[in-house]
């Protein structure tokens, strides 16, 4: 990670290293919070923008919503504030943004309701999540011995801090097992999503990813089916089991870090030819055509900043 100069907090940009919470601060000990991932590109005409800046907001104050907690800013506070803070720090090369809800200092029981809700926005450069050589060759993935949170027990549709247990539990197993990602099933055992992205296959030029039953309602995937169908691809989206993903002609991941991250083998089983497919290639050319404003059609989803 590069540090930036500021964080937003509170309404106040603060000096990155004296952005600081207490140590008994309420979500530090139980989980409760919520999150973003958003991300800013430079344009082709020199500009940065953010991509989707109030679709991600506003599913920050779903999140909060779902998990209870009263965010104190309205989401044009919170994108103003975002937009603020690239410009102050001079991020105008692009950068991730990651807002927090969080609970802070005043309460220890778990009955959170006078816990002071805080937000913090911080946002930094950060490179191709799964490594450059991902993007292009492909990334090895591993089904997760760990179950997708089911919606009996969690907040599977918030971007919910709690959630990433779930996750960061799986993410490591891939990664300690050679991989480097996991995807995780519902308690159906139908394919839910990866640790931070969601997952399509190609099968016979059909363009197929799971709904939202057990899974984030993911904004890039909305982006990415909308790029798909643009470009004549049929789109389906229903259940996938594993081993329809090993005969699958390819696989890829979306998530806002992800991107369009192709996928090369999955439980030592080579996916297609093995490397980036050609669906693949072109609807991530077509995502970042998209997210950095050479496509006409989404520049409407482009907030700039300089
Ligand atoms: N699922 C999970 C668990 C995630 O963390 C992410 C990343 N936010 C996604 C899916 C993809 O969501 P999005 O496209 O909105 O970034």
């Amino acid at each position: 990670m590069t540090e930036a100069k500021y964080i937003w907090m509170d309404g106040k940009f603060v000096d990155w290293h004296e952005a600081k919470v207490h140590v008994l601060s309420h979500t530090l000990h139980y989980g409760n919070g919520a999150i973003e991932g958003t991300k800013a590109y430079k344009t082709h005409d020199g500009r940065c923008a953010i991509f989707k800046l109030e679709e991600h907001t506003k599913r920050l104050l779903n999140s909060s919503k779902m998990t209870l907690i009263d965010v104190p800013f309205t989401a044009e506070e919170l994108n103003d504030a975002q937009v603020e803070l690239l410009q102050k720090n001079e991020l105008f090369e692009g950068a991730y943004i990651r807002p927090l809800v969080y609970l802070g200092y005043g309460v220890m029981g778990l009955y959170h309701k006078d816990a002071p809700a805080q937000v913090s926005i911080s946002a930094w450069e950060w490179g191709a999540y799964l490594g450059e050589e991902g993007m292009k060759k492909g990334v090895r993935v591993k089904i997760s011995s760990m179950t997708r949170t089911p919606n009996t027990s969690g907040m599977g549709k918030a971007k919910a801090v709690a959630n990433y247990l779930n996750s960061q539990m799986a993410k490591f197993e891939a990664v300690e097992a050679g991989y480097d990602e996991a995807l995780l099933r519902d308690d159906q055992g139908y394919i839910a999503e990866a640790s931070g992205a969601c997952f399509f296959i190609v099968r016979d030029g059909v363009i197929i990813t799971p709904p939202n039953d057990n899974s984030l309602e993911s904004i890039t995937q909305a982006t990415v089916i909308d790029i798909a169908k643009d470009m004549g691809y049929e789109v389906v989206r229903r259940r996938i089991t594993r081993e329809e993903i090993y005969i699958a002609d390819e696989a890829f991941f979306t998530g806002t870090a992800v991107e369009v991250t192709p996928i090369r083998e999955v439980d030592c089983r080579v996916i297609g030819a093995g490397e980036r497919g050609p669906v693949t290639e072109a609807l991530q050319k077509a995502y970042f055509d998209v997210v950095q404003g050479k496509n006409e059609k989404y520049v409407k989803y482009l907030t700039y900043v300089n």
